[in-house]
């Protein structure tokens, strides 16, 4: 277990490091290990009770949405054999918000991908899999075979869902959303590298560093100035195996059931929602960055993209201050 921590904290600490001024109001900070990375609520102002609050909801959240949680409501879909499945008004709300994005990303973000995923398995395959093999996973791959009716959840043609892509980032909406009924106005959430920041710390935009693609724990590339903003970064460096020279990851592009190979190594999506930006930093990712430049205007997202050179650019809306240590990224 402490191994898998290290691993876990090694793949997403980097992600994220928070400006260390000293701030005025009392800190209460919880991590935890949780829907298989490490959750850290922190916040400047409010209480225990609130802190716990947060977490406890993470908790609820994730038996709702895991697919590896017996019982879940994913679970009970995904065994249902086809027939409507009663969820949660949350869950339903989560697969039409994925759904959404699978549609107008052109199918790169897909909510069906399940097949291909656990077929690569790149945490603990050595190599690729044979096309045969890809091309059968792909026969059930489609988000078309899902279909929503109020709370009721019905998949066709032995579909499966895997809501890996997008549940960080409605999850940490929510407890955003909980905070600020519980009147917190500066506080941090991180899950796994989903972050939303509320407010600003001590007057000024909190700081949220980008991962330099492949280098050591902790290698920031660039820095983000953000309030009031969410900022979710996927990446083909988080998980991923070598094999003859070339990186299979995470990501998997549903067009031809194999690892994206577009020039994106990283993206990290920055707007109001983090569900949102989740599902968007999935696609982008798939997408490459010219054929994202549409689907994050339609969404009134910006992005940081860095390729596999380890270059970065930013889109429209994004300004970069170069004088300091790192570039600093701003909203303009
Ligand atoms: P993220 O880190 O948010 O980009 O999500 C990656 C996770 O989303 C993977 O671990 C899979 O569970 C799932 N996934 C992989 N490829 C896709 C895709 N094309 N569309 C939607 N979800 C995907
Ligand atoms: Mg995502």
């Amino acid at each position: 277990m402490k191994k898998v921590i290290c691993l876990l904290l090694a793949a997403v600490l980097p992600a994220v490091f928070i400006s260390s001024c000293k701030a005025k109001q009392k800190k209460y900070s919880a991590t935890k290990i949780m829907m298989t990375t490490v959750v850290t609520v922190t916040l400047y102002g409010g209480s225990e009770e609130i802190l716990e609050g947060a977490i406890g909801l993470c908790e609820s959240y994730e038996k709702l949405f895991s697919r590896t949680v017996p019982s879940s409501d994913i679970s009970n879909i995904n065994e249902s054999g086809g027939a409507a499945t009663a969820v949660s008004p949350d869950t339903a709300e989560l697969i039409n918000k994925g759904l959404e994005i699978s549609l107008r990303s052109g199918g790169a973000f897909d909510i069906t991908v399940l097949p291909l995923s656990l077929l690569w398995d790149v945490q603990h395959s050595a190599a690729p899999p044979d096309d045969a093999s890809v091309k059968d996973a792909l026969k059930t791959v489609g988000f078309e075979n899902v279909s929503v009716n109020g709370n009721e959840v019905t998949l066709k043609n032995d579909a499966s869902i895997d809501l890996g892509g997008i549940a960080k980032g409605y999850i940490a909406d929510k407890v955003a959303e909980y905070l600020r009924s519980e009147g917190v106005k500066s506080a941090v959430i991180n899950l796994g590298g989903n972050v939303v920041v509320l407010g600003e710390k001590s007057g000024k935009p909190y700081t949220v560093g980008i991962q330099k693609p492949f280098a050591g724990q902790g290698e920031a590339m660039l820095t983000l100035a953000l309030s009031d903003k969410t900022a979710v970064t996927s990446g083909i460096y988080e998980r991923y195996f070598e094999y003859d020279g070339k990186i299979y990851h995470h990501i998997i592009d549903p067009a031809t059931g194999k690892p994206s190979e577009s020039d994106v190594a990283s993206v990290t999506v920055i707007c109001d929602s983090s569900c949102i930006a989740d599902g968007l930093s999935t696609a982008c990712l798939v997408l490459g960055m010219e054929k994202s430049a549409e689907l994050l205007k339609s969404y009134g997202a910006e992005a940081v993209f860095i390729n596999r050179n380890s270059e970065y650019s930013v889109t429209d809306g994004l300004t970069v201050d170069t004088t300091g240590t790192l570039p600093m990224i701003a909203l303009k």
